[in-house]
């Protein structure tokens, strides 16, 4: 197993950042890891980087113990932190330089890692005098420099253009080509262009754990449903494969299911069982995107 990630739970103080958190990855996976911000994103990347630690669960990458060996686990991870700090005064290859003696890296690598990521022409230019996308290139030259199994990317494009955010992603499936990847966005269609599965995070908490076909291929239904009286969220939340829900107003509630059934028969059921009435139902199909925003709004 490239990534197992089993039971982990963070707190910073007392503010819960994840709770009991657990995901797989098989080699050569690219892993879309989504969530609004604050979900605990960076937070679980940190932990798998051994940068921090959890309060409890396991973290294994290339099947070494991330907390008893992080050192030897640093060796297969590439980590291109959120924001990616860079020093800005250095030139592009001095910089590769500076960070290959730090990991100890073979020279050889350098210019191999810099033609990898299409920055051939740029090697000679400082830091601070390239775009964001060339930026986020040196991020990522510096990354595999040491040519990791794993590379844990933390929004890599936020911020980027339209035509970077296109030429970054290229980027990020050229290397997953072999290379588990796990990388972090909040924008939906990212994952859709990029990755083979997507991990869904809210409030520190996994929701979503599936391969890309089968979320594009989904069962979810959204229901708006408006009863007769106002109907409470407890008595909601005991219809079966609810996934989400929303109180629109009073008595009106948009509902997430993910059921192969037609959940609105089973809304019919429920109304007569708990003695009130349905006045009004509709159903839509829903994108990946529509549903992602559903799964993780407030
Ligand atoms: P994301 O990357 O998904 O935006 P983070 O992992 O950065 O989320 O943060 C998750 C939660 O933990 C947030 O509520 C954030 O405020 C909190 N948090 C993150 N880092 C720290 C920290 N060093 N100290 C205290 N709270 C933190
Ligand atoms: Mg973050």
């Amino acid at each position: 197993m490239s990534i197992a990630v089993t039971s982990v739970s963070k707190f910073y103080k007392t503010q819960k950042a994840l709770n009991n958190v657990s995901f797989f990855a098989e080699k050569g996976q690219i892993i879309g890891f989504l969530g609004p911000n604050g979900a605990g994103k960076s937070t679980m990347m940190k932990i798998l980087t051994g940068f921090i630690k959890p309060n409890s669960g396991t973290v294994l990458v290339d099947d070494i113990d991330v907390l008893q060996s992080p050192l030897k686990a640093q060796k297969q991870i590439g980590y291109l932190p959120e924001h990616n700090p860079l020093y800005a005064d250095m030139y592009v290859r001095e910089y590769l330089q500076f960070q290959a003696a730090i990991f100890k890296v073979d020279k050889s690598q350098i210019e191999i890692c810099i033609n990898k990521v299409g920055l051939t022409l740029e090697a000679g230019k400082k830091i601070n005098q390239l775009s964001k996308g060339y930026q986020q290139r040196v991020g990522l030259a510096a990354a595999i420099l040491h040519n990791p199994k794993v590379l844990i990317l933390d929004e890599p494009t936020t911020g980027l253009d339209p035509n970077q955010l296109v030429e970054i992603r290229s980027l990020i499936k050229e290397l997953g080509k072999d290379k588990t990847v796990l990388f972090s966005t909040h924008i939906m269609q990212e994952v859709e262009a990029v990755c083979d599965s997507v991990i869904i995070i809210k409030k520190g908490e996994l929701i979503i754990d599936k391969p890309l076909a089968e979320l594009q291929n989904n069962k979810q239904q959204i229901i708006k449903v408006i009863f007769n009286v106002t109907v409470n969220e407890s008595l909601i939340q005991r219809l079966d494969y609810l996934v989400a829900s929303k109180k629109m107003d009073r008595a009106t509630w948009q509902l997430t299911f993910n059921s192969e059934q037609d959940m609105r028969a089973k809304i019919f059921d429920f109304a007569q069982k708990n003695d009130f009435k349905v006045l009004e139902l509709s159903s839509e199909n829903k994108t990946l995107e529509s549903l992602f925003t559903e799964l993780t709004k407030n």
